[in-house]
């Protein structure tokens, strides 16, 4: 029995980066209900249909993990083992694959929906005790081209604005995204924000006509990877029409000059041409953007998930620093995280090329204060194994061992056969899961039981740098444990110090402390704060009286070494694997509004398979007809990677020569021919390291 006593308790969505608020009620039976915090500023009282059920994947424990389980050999069955008897074999594995191969044969894969006290302890244990940088997330495969965006353009990785935005601003250009299904409650607020101030215009591009598009007063339908060339054009045009703020870019940006004459070279009408779009559609999209006194944007997959992500983000960030529309209410470039906790992660380091506080490994000093905090071994300069490389060097014999913590690789990395033969190859595979349900634990040689949303307490940060506690309010079934607990009695195991936490709180401390002086410093936050504020937004250094920081460079001047914003210039081609004329449609992938990822919570929920209860192409009928399918055939999607075999939905919502599949279906059964994942490419954008995933040329054919 729970020695939790039965009442309210207050949480955090476990689901999209929105972050809203969630009061978790339990009653004296241990029954769950859910409903919106209302004082909550985020959500206001509201949910979403995932964060509405949410208290379903809690209350059906039937698919949990509840005991260790290991192996000794691949074809051997596993067994049920305790939990000193899991983690012992996985130090001394891990031991002794070091001392064979090396700190660098050995490599965490986590996910951006751990706790923030969960990464930490992770980061901590590959970096500053075993010695190797790999430690990397599937926030790879969502945020990091926005990351890198920032930095180039900003010095640092840092989300300008608040959701508040939102109602103060006069234009939003969404581009490349669906919020109205993929961060719904934000667009709840856009929605209520129009309705109060029909004026507020609203540009949508996206090669799709989306439910966001409902609301638009312009949609852009371009053609998947033009994305430059739209942003380029806008800005050649807010150039030529006068709309650019003089004042502010010569005294706060570089790179203005190289970069006007960058979007001279192409004509309106040739850019047009490339994205398919009208001519008087871009004019138009500027026209709304240089007649608007604030300015937001709000993008998220359609422009990180690409070969080029990096560029397609300094593109639109490009607009507000020629406009000088940023550090302003109303105003600022607005990346959505596609995960709940991916800015938290970021904020200890938990990627491959980070450190603790937006640290970075190249720089001595930095790794040197590290070290002496974390008093274990030298910290190494060398970048760890991002995602897709990890999986490439398990598949070459570099890696050996991985240990895959909350996340489903098998569905959804790119190229997944290929992710799925690596992992094979590997000779320790340990996994650490709440449910027996992910497609990669087939591959496990030893499974850690892990604790749920609400078996556990710890903090998240969402997309606008507000971070809230989550409060524990029942037991996980069976033996299962926090993450970081268990990663903590692992580091035990190995004989390192320094893990000896007796509360998050704890280790929350330890990473508040670790902040101080950098540019995201928390050291005036602890859990005590932050449950008497609820939630604020970063930095909050000690002394802070109010809920912290929510907006950043008010005073126009940035984290780059002149304190000027950089306005990057490029060329604007796309690099994705083109169509030839075998493959000639491009596929491109994404979430549908009531599953969330691999679905391992969000499938459990019967009422969530009501909306699309299957994946379906999205074909346009004239693609269609020129293949002799018909509405509801099963069609085969192919090209050199491998083929999804599911029902053809006939769309005039999709533009011509493009098809889409939804990203959320793996295997069922042996059969993995629903995977959208079969058909993607490992191609990454070569700064981001974020894969290509919106972008891979297919050919479909009746089955
Ligand atoms: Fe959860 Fe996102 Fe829905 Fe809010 S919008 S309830 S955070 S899934």
């Amino acid at each position: 029995h729970s020695k939790l006593p039965a009442g309210s308790y207050r949480s955090t969505c476990c689901y999209c980066g929105v972050g809203c608020g969630i009061i978790v009620n339990r009653d004296r039976q241990g029954n769950i209900s859910v409903e919106g915090d209302k004082d909550h500023p985020v959500n206001r009282g509201m949910l979403c249909s995932k964060g509405m059920n949410l208290h379903y994947t809690v209350m059906d424990t039937s698919d949990r993990l509840l005991y260790p389980e290991m192996r000794y050999h691949r074809h051997m069955p596993r067994q049920r083992v305790s939990w000193d008897q899991a983690l012992d074999r996985a130090a001394a594995a891990f031991r002794q694959i070091i001392e064979k191969y090396g700190p660098e044969s050995v490599a965490f894969y986590a996910s951006g929906q751990c706790l923030t006290e969960e990464y930490y302890v992770v980061n901590k244990l590959i970096k500053g005790f075993i010695g190797s940088n790999n430690i990397d997330t599937n926030s790879r495969l969502c945020m990091s081209s926005a990351v890198a965006a920032y930095k180039l353009a900003l010095g640092e990785d840092s989300v300008p604005g608040n959701y508040d935005d939102i109602e103060l601003t006069d234009c939003i250009f969404v581009a490349g995204a669906n919020p109205a299904w993929c961060h719904p409650i934000l667009w709840r607020r856009v929605e209520a924000a129009k309705k109060a101030n029909p004026s507020l215009k609203i540009i949508v591009s996206d090669p799709r006509v989306t439910q966001s598009c409902a609301l638009a007063d312009l949609h852009l339908q371009v053609m998947p990877g033009t994305d430059i060339v739209l942003h380029h054009a806008i800005g050649r045009l807010l150039i030529e029409q006068g709309h650019t703020d003089h004042t502010f870019i010569q005294q706060h940006t570089e790179g203005f000059e190289r970069y006007r004459e960058t979007v001279m070279q192409r004509s309106i009408a040739s850019a047009a041409a490339i994205c398919d779009i009208p001519e008087s559609s871009i004019r138009e999209a500027a026209a709304l953007i240089g007649k608007s006194r604030r300015f937001m944007t709000l993008w998220t997959m359609g422009l990180n998930q690409s070969v080029v992500g990096v560029n397609k983000n300094l593109s639109l960030i490009n607009l507000h620093l020629i406009t000088g529309h940023i550090g302003k209410p109303g105003s600022g470039p607005f990346s959505l995280t596609g995960q709940p906790n991916a800015m938290g992660g970021r904020e200890v380091g938990g990627l491959a090329n980070l450190l603790p506080a937006h640290r970075v490994l190249d720089n001595p000093a930095h790794r040197k204060e590290v070290q002496e905090f974390w008093g274990g071994v030298p910290l190494s300069e060398k970048p760890g194994l991002t995602a897709t490389e990890m999986f490439e060097a398990l598949e070459d014999g570099r890696l050996k061992a991985i240990w895959i913590m909350c996340t489903n690789p098998l569905v959804s990395l790119p190229d997944a056969r290929k992710a799925e033969a690596a992992l094979a190859k590997a000779k320790l595979v340990i996994v650490q899961e709440i449910s027996s349900k992910p497609e990669t634990l087939r591959y496990a040689d030893i499974i850690l039981p892990a604790a749920a949303w609400t078996e556990k307490e710890g903090t998240m940060t969402n997309a606008e740098r507000r971070i809230t506690h989550l409060q524990k309010v029942n037991d996980a079934p069976g033996e299962a444990l926090p993450d970081a607990e268990i990663i903590c009695r692992f580091a035990k195991k190995m004989g390192f110090h320094g893990f000896d936490y007796n509360t998050p709180a704890e280790i929350y401390e330890e990473h508040c402390r670790l902040t101080t002086g950098t540019r995201i410093d928390i050291s005036g936050l602890d859990y005590n704060i932050l449950q008497q504020k609820r939630s604020v937004q970063w930095p909050f250094p000690e002394g802070t009286e109010n809920a912290g920081t929510p907006r950043l460079f008010t005073d126009h001047r940035f984290y780059t070494p002149s304190a000027k914003a950089i306005i990057h210039s490029f060329e604007d081609g796309n690099k994705s694997v083109p169509p030839d004329p075998l493959h000639p449609l491009i596929l491109t992938t994404g979430r549908i509004r009531d599953q969330w990822h691999t679905m391992s919570k969000t499938g459990k929920v019967s009422k969530l398979k009501q909306h699309i209860p299957a994946p379906l192409l999205e074909i346009h009928p004239l693609d269609a007809a020129a293949r002799g399918i018909r509405a509801d055939d099963i069609v085969e999607i192919f090209n050199g990677n491998g083929q999804v075999r599911v029902k053809a939905q006939l769309s005039t919502s999709i533009k011509k020569g493009v098809v889409f599949l939804p990203m959320h279906w793996g295997k069922i059964l042996n059969n993995d021919l629903n995977r959208a994942n079969n058909l993607t490419h490992t191609l990454v954008d070569k700064i981001s390291k974020q894969p290509d995933l919106k972008f891979a040329a297919v050919e479909v054919q009746p089955y």
